[in-house]
């Protein structure tokens, strides 16, 4: 019997001790070997690859797809660099976030990509502790404002815009920043600063990372009824549950679509109880 057995029956198709070639420039492979190694994988980082290829947050360089599509692209590239049979690709996106639309919002994409069956497992972690922000500074108080704010210098800061001179990535050093600003303030009214994003520079968005991973693990332990390839997830939901004071629908999920990612096999499973009032519109407008 497998340690997941209870949960999950088809779990001994998954591999033992097979490798994920992970592309990664910025050291996020200790960031998801925790999740992973219980499942028999082990993760190894494929380094030769400049990733800025791909995008950067400071926009150097666009990103030319979706979050989704370049985080696929990635895995199906450490595949074939690799040599591996499973490629692991991580793209992290800023956003606002989903509640009230005005926070800043830190999204994290893993993609598996099995090269064997020919098809992709994503995971996605969300979260609002994220100290992405830019700032244009007239001043050092300015400036000093916007460092305590994002957690300089424990997160790294970016000086000035790509096309400027004095353009400077992954900036740890308080006074030589404090320097740099008053050398160009005493020079021009206003210098841009934003927090620089990479993951290695980046402690809040490690987290979020790991959150994406531990997703992606419990992915990988759902296996398809039909074809046991693991990743057998609800992909939707279909809102409509019932109120248990007045009977009528409320936006809750009333069933749970899951998909198989590698041959489409789909079950609709329903919701058994009823909705609190408190999630209704008619009883809780
Ligand atoms: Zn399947
Ligand atoms: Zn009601």
């Amino acid at each position: 019997m497998s340690a997941y057995s209870t949960h999950h029956q088809h779990i001994e198709v998954l591999p033992r001790e097979q490798r994920v070639a992970f592309l990664t420039c910025h050291d996020k492979v200790r960031l998801v070997t925790e999740a992973l190694a219980p499942l028999g994988f082990y993760v190894d980082a494929i380094s030769s690859y400049d990733t800025d290829h791909f995008g950067t947050f400071s926009r150097e360089v666009e990103r030319r797809g979706s979050a989704h599509d370049t985080a696929l692209e990635k895995a199906r590239l450490a595949c074939s660099l690799g040599g591996a049979r499973y490629g692991l690709g991580s793209e992290g996106s800023f956003g606002r976030d989903p509640h009230l639309g005005w926070m800043p919002w830190d999204y994290e994409i893993l993609c598996l990509w099995d090269d064997h069956l020919q098809y992709p497992i994503f995971a996605v972690a969300g979260s609002g502790a994220t100290n992405y922000a830019q700032a244009e500074v007239d001043s050092l108080q300015a400036a000093d404002a916007f460092m305590q704010r994002v957690r300089f210098p424990e997160h790294a800061l970016i000086l000035g815009r790509p096309a400027e001179p004095w353009f400077r990535k992954g900036v740890r050093d308080p006074d030589w920043l404090r320097e740099q600003l008053q050398w160009l303030l005493a020079r021009q009214p206003k210098v841009w600063l934003e927090t620089d994003m990479r993951a290695h520079l980046n402690p809040l968005r490690q987290g979020v990372i790991r959150e994406a991973a531990e997703q992606l693990a419990k992915h990988l332990k759902s296996c398809c009824p039909s074809c046991q390839a693991p990743g057998f997830v609800v992909v939707r939901s279909e809102p409509g549950l019932l109120c248990s004071s007045c009977g009528l629908s409320t936006p809750l999920a009333t069933a749970h679509i899951r998909e198989c990612p590698a041959c489409r096999h789909q079950e609709r499973s329903t919701v058994t109880r009823l909705a609190n009032p408190g999630n209704c519109e008619h009883c809780n407008p």
